[in-house]
């Protein structure tokens, strides 16, 4: 399988738990990219990031934008897409399976809400 990772609220939020995962599926012969909207100047730093927090994947892709990263799951292939924010998963396609972190910027933890806007979100 293709897996794809964000960073900014996800890897940075759990990094024990994704290098133990990010290992284990490279190990089992997945192939795991890391997706995000970070400048793609800072290239140099967010690869000493992502080995600071033990990290292991194939390929690292800066996006142009929140909602480009549903553009680079279909380029990269992505079957299993695991992000933090509804503006970068509502682009990505109904084929790739998305996994939605939980964290302060996106749930109201005291109130038990999650956090979202009319545009990205129809309430049932
Ligand atoms: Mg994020």
């Amino acid at each position: 399988m293709r897996i794809g990772l964000d960073i900014d609220g996800l890897l940075d939020e759990q990094p024990d738990f994704f290098s133990f995962l990010s290992h284990a599926l490279r190990a089992a012969g997945h192939f795991v990219a890391v997706l995000t909207y970070r400048d793609a100047d800072t290239r140099t730093r967010t690869e000493g990031q992502l080995a600071g927090w033990g990290i292991s994947y194939d390929e690292l892709h800066f996006a142009r934008s929140l909602a480009d990263k549903g553009r680079l799951c279909r380029e990269v292939k992505i079957d299993v897409y695991f992000d933090d924010q509804d503006e970068c998963l509502v682009g990505v396609d109904e084929g790739t399976t998305v996994f939605k972190i939980r964290n302060c910027g996106n749930f109201d933890f005291a109130g038990g809400k999650w956090l979202s806007n009319a545009k990205l979100t129809r309430l049932i």
